[in-house]
């Protein structure tokens, strides 16, 4: 194990920033910590970093206890919003310093710098300084100098929230590769989910310091455990006890204190309804047209807001505001989640 945590906790004054919390990393993983603000994001990742003290639990870096170690034996580079490039030095002694730091011989600084400028698409750029390059390729070096001298972990918080979208998207793809390519182990702070689903081995969803759910990508979005992990990751559509019938109007049962879950996607509008499919009626309010598809959004029992993602091409015509509706979906995309956390 890369990265051990063992009851970690945090408090200022009689404020838990983080619950006594415990996490496994392995060698090589990409794990984010995703959750709103407050949720202690920052307090676990500076924690493991050595820059804040924890109250209670441990630390295991490579299976060594590092929990009291000062933060430059911990074999572990980071990376910020703002980049903190040297501005007074060139890309290439940028690059360079953390080697430097760790007396590398100048020979081999000077290949893995070389090697490292060629990683990041930008060999051309080695003796301009930072103010000569742009801001998603003072990024990158950024992002290069945290991984040049191949630390066991790689702390990354919030490394894209400056830049624009578009940028943003090409620098997730620039660091999913970098990932590939030098196999470091990543632990990646966002408050992004769509970030997080796309970069992630394993997401880890922190609400008020405490993983309200740890699991891949496609299990948190495909079986979100709680009503708060639903709504954080992707939209979801929330129904009560009493609310869904299978085509033949038989109630489904549902244990207390549950919620039944269905993504917008698998939602059909007034369609035929096969025995495998679990059914809901609930009153039409409005509909968004986005690009190729348009979403239908509805009142339920409860008064909730439901909501189908449905493509142009299969839209459902002639619904008019405050008409009745069969909302429908294959009873195997329903999810029973439990009514806690939010
Ligand atoms: P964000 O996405 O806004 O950065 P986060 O999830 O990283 O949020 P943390 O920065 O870990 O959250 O903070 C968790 C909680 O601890 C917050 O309520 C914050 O106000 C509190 N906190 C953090 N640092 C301190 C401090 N030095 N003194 C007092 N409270 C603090």
């Amino acid at each position: 194990m890369k990265l051990k945590i063992e009851n970690l906790s945090k408090r200022y004054g009689a404020f838990d920033a983080l619950k006594p919390t415990s996490l496994d990393v392995a060698e090589g993983e990409f794990l984010t910590l995703l959750g709103p603000s407050g949720s202690g994001k920052t307090t676990l990742l500076t924690m493991i970093a050595g820059l804040t003290p924890p109250n209670s639990g441990e630390i295991y870096i490579n299976g060594r206890r590092a929990t009291n170690e000062p933060a430059f034996y911990r074999d572990i580079g980071m990376v910020f919003q703002n980049y903190a490039l040297f501005p007074h030095l060139s890309i290439a002694e940028n690059l360079a310093f953390p080697l430097r730091m760790r007396k590398m011989p100048e020979a081999d600084i000077r290949d893995r710098v070389k090697s490292m400028l060629e990683i990041i698409s930008l060999p051309h750029v080695a003796e301009r300084v930072p103010k000569e390059l742009s801001g998603g390729q003072q990024q990158r070096v950024a992002l290069a100098r945290a991984m040049v001298y191949r630390p066991s972990i790689v702390l990354m918080d919030e490394p894209l929230g400056a830049l624009d979208k578009n940028l943003r998207e090409q620098m997730q793809i620039e660091i999913k590769h970098l990932h590939k390519r030098l196999k470091t182990t990543i632990i990646y702070v966002t408050h992004d989910q769509e970030e997080a689903l796309a970069m992630s081995d394993r997401i880890c969803l922190m609400n008020g310091g405490e993983i309200e759910q740890l699991a891949p990508p496609n299990e948190i979005y495909d079986r979100p455990s709680t009503v708060f992990a639903a709504n954080f990751i992707g939209q979801s559509n929330i129904m009560a006890a009493g609310e869904v019938s299978d085509a033949s109007g038989n109630v489904t049962p549902m244990q207390a204190g549950t919620r039944l879950m269905v993504r917008p996607e698998y939602v059909r509008v007034n369609a035929d309804v096969v025995p495998a499919h679990h059914r809901t009626e609930a009153t039409f309010i409005e509909r968004i047209n986005i690009g190729p598809t348009t979403r239908y959004f509805f009142k339920s029992a409860s008064d909730r807001v439901l909501s189908a993602l449905v493509l142009n091409a299969q839209a459902p015509h002639d619904i008019e505001n405050g008409q009745r509706c069969i909302l429908s979906w294959a009873a195997s995309r329903s999810v029973e989640i439990k009514d806690v956390g939010t």
